[in-house]
C-alpha cells in the first residue's frame, strides 16, 4: 500500500465533512480538511441556524398582537430594527464558525483554507484564497461539498436573489416575492412576512410543499394565507424587469404583473461539484450532478467517497451527520464495544419552519396507501387553547396513519406551534414500531396540543 500523508482527506467543512473528519481523527486516523468558505457549511452560515433565528424573530410579531387578549397593553406598535437582527445573527454565526474550527484543531485535523480538487483517487490539490496550491495524498478522500441554490435561465434571472442572500439583505424588503413552493421558499415567505414584509409566494404547481402529506400541504397553505402570505399556485414567471427606481416587475405567463423590492428564487438546489475534478477521474454522477454512491458512500472510483447534500439523498443536516458516522465506522471501524452503523432512511423526522410550522415523520396518507393498501387515518384539527384568548384564528392539525394489518403507526404529521419539538419525540415511537393501541394506552400531558396524538379515537378514513 502506498504511503499516504493522510488516512482521510475531507473536501468541505459543512455538517457531513466536519463530523466525518472529527470522528475519523478520534479513531486515530490522520485527517486533513479543505474548506473554501466558512466552517460549518450551509447549515451554520446560510441554512438551518440563521433561518431558525430569523423564524424566532418573526414569531414575535404575532406574539405582540396576541398579547392584547392576555391583557398586555403595548403602548407603541413595535418596530423591527433589521440591522440589529442581522448584526446579532452574524455575531452568533461567527461564534459557531469558531466552535467548528476548534473542533478540527482539538481533533488534530489538518485544516486548510481553500478550494479542494481531486488530481487522482489519492491526491487532493488545495488552492488557497491567495492562489497558492498544495498537494495532499490520502488513503481515502471524502467529498462533502454540499449543494448550492439553483436558479433557472429566463429573462431577468440576474435580477433575483437566492436563500444565501436573504440573511444579509441591505434593507428589509417592503414587498417580497418568493418563487418556489418547496420548504425553503415557504419558510422564507413566513419568516419575512413575520418580519414585516408584504409577501407573495408564487408556485407553478397545484399545491405548495410537494412530497408532504396532501392534507398537510393544503392545511399549511390555508394557514399561511390566513397569516397574510399571498400564496398563489399555478403561477409561473415569464420575465422580470428592473424599473428605474430598482423595483423588480414580474410578468407571469398568464400576463399578470406584480412589483417587488426583492425576488427570491427558491427553486431547488444542485450538488456542489464545480471544479472538483470528478469528470477527469470518472466519478459517476446523476444527471442532476449529484454524486452516485453505494451503501458505504463509496463512489464509482475506489478510495473516493461522498455524502451529504452532494449525493442528493435527503438534504438535511442530521442525515449528513448520520451518513458521516456510517462512513467512519466503515473505514476505521466502529467505536469500541459497538457494531458498525448502517444508514436507514426510513422514519426520518423533519420540520418545516413555516408559521405555523410542520412536523412530520413516516409516510404521508397517499404513500402509506400505496405501500400498505389498507390503512386507517385518524386526524383532528382544532383551535389551540392559547388562541382562545389570543384572538388568533390559527388552527392546529394532527394526523396519524396506521397500517390496518399490523396496527403500526406508519405516519405522524402535525401543523401547529412547536410541531418540530413535538414530532421529534414521537419519531422515537415510530422508529420502535409503535402501534395505534400503544398510542391509545399512553396517557396524555394535559393541557397540550401534543396530547391529541394519544387521544385520537375516531377513524376519519379507513
Ligand atoms: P454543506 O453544509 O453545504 O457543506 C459543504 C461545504 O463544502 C461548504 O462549507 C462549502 O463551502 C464547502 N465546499 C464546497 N466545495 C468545496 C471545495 N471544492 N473545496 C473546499 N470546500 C468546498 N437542514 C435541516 O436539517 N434542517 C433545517 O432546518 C434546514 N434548513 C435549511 C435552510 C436553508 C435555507 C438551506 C439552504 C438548507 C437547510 N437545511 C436544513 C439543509 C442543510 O443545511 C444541509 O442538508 C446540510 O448543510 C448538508 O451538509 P453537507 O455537509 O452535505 O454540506
Amino acid at each position: 500500500m502506498a504511503d499516504h500523508t493522510h488516512d482521510l482527506f475531507v473536501i468541505g467543512g459543512g455538517s457531513g465533512g466536519v463530523r466525518a473528519a472529527r470522528f475519523a481523527a478520534q479513531r486515530g486516523a490522520r485527517v486533513g480538511m479543505a474548506e473554501s468558505g466558512r466552517m460549518g457549511g450551509t447549515c451554520v452560515n446560510v441554512g438551518c441556524i440563521p433561518k431558525k433565528l430569523y423564524s424566532y424573530g418573526a414569531h414575535y410579531a404575532e406574539g405582540f398582537t396576541e398579547a392584547a387578549g392576555y391583557g398586555w397593553e403595548i403602548a407603541q406598535p413595535p418596530t423591527l430594527n433589521w440591522a440589529t437582527l442581522k448584526a446579532n445573527r452574524a455575531k452568533e454565526i461567527t461564534r459557531l464558525n469558531g466552535i467548528y474550527e476548534g473542533l478540527m484543531t482539538n481533533a488534530q485535523v489538518l485544516r486548510l483554507q481553500g478550494h479542494g480538487r481531486l488530481l487522482d483517487a489519492h491526491t487532493v490539490e488545495v488552492t488557497s484564497d491567495d492562489g497558492k496550491t498544495t498537494r495532499h495524498s490520502a488513503r481515502h478522500i471524502l467529498i462533502a461539498t454540499g449543494g448550492t441554490p439553483f436558479v433557472p435561465e429566463f429573462p431577468g434571472c440576474d435580477l433575483v436573489v437566492t436563500s444565501d442572500d436573504m440573511f444579509d439583505l441591505p434593507v428589509l424588503p417592503r414587498r417580497l416575492v418568493v418563487v418556489g413552493g418547496g420548504y425553503i421558499g415557504c419558510e422564507m415567505a413566513s419568516i419575512f412576512h413575520g418580519l414585516g414584509a408584504e409577501v407573495t409566494l408564487l408556485y407553478r404547481g397545484e399545491q405548495i410543499l410537494r412530497g408532504f402529506d396532501e392534507e398537510v400541504r393544503a392545511f399549511t397553505a390555508d394557514e399561511m394565507c390566513k397569516h397574510g402570505v399571498d400564496v398563489r399556485v399555478n403561477a409561473d414567471v415569464a420575465r422580470i424587469e428592473a424599473l428605474p427606481d430598482g423595483t423588480r416587475r414580474l410578468t407571469l405567463k398568464d400576463g399578470a404583473q406584480l412589483d417587488a423590492d426583492v425576488v427570491l428564487y427558491a427553486t431547488g438546489r444542485r450538488a456542489n461539484v464545480r471544479n472538483l475534478g470528478l469528470e477527469a477521474l470518472g466519478v459517476r454522477q446523476a444527471e442532476s450532478g449529484a454524486i452516485e454512491v453505494d451503501e458505504h458512500f463509496a463512489t464509482s472510483v475506489p478510495g473516493v467517497y461522498a455524502l451529504g447534500d452532494v449525493v442528493g439523498r435527503m438534504e438535511l443536516t442530521p442525515v449528513a451527520l448520520a451518513e458521516a458516522m456510517v462512513l467512519v465506522d466503515h473505514l476505521f471501524g466502529p467505536a469500541p464495544g459497538q457494531s458498525a452503523r448502517t444508514m436507514d432512511y426510513d422514519n426520518i423526522p423533519t420540520a418545516v419552519f413555516t408559521h405555523p410550522p410542520i412536523g412530520t415523520v413516516g409516510l404521508g396518507e397517499q404513500q402509506a396507501r400505496e405501500r400498505f393498501g389498507a390503512i386507517q387515518v385518524f386526524r383532528g384539527d382544532f383551535k389551540p387553547l392559547k388562541h382562545t384568548l389570543s384572538g388568533s384564528s390559527e388552527r392546529t392539525l394532527v394526523k396519524l396513519i396506521v397500517d390496518a394489518a399490523s396496527d403500526r403507526v406508519v405516519g405522524l404529521h402535525m401543523v401547529g406551534a412547536d410541531a418540530g419539538e413535538i414530532v421529534q419525540g414521537f419519531a422515537v415511537a415510530l422508529k420502535c414500531g409503535a402501534t395505534k393501541a400503544q398510542f391509545d394506552a399512553t396517557i396524555g400531558i394535559h393541557p397540550t396540543s401534543a396530547e391529541e396524538f394519544v387521544t385520537l379515537r375516531t377513524m376519519a378514513r379507513g
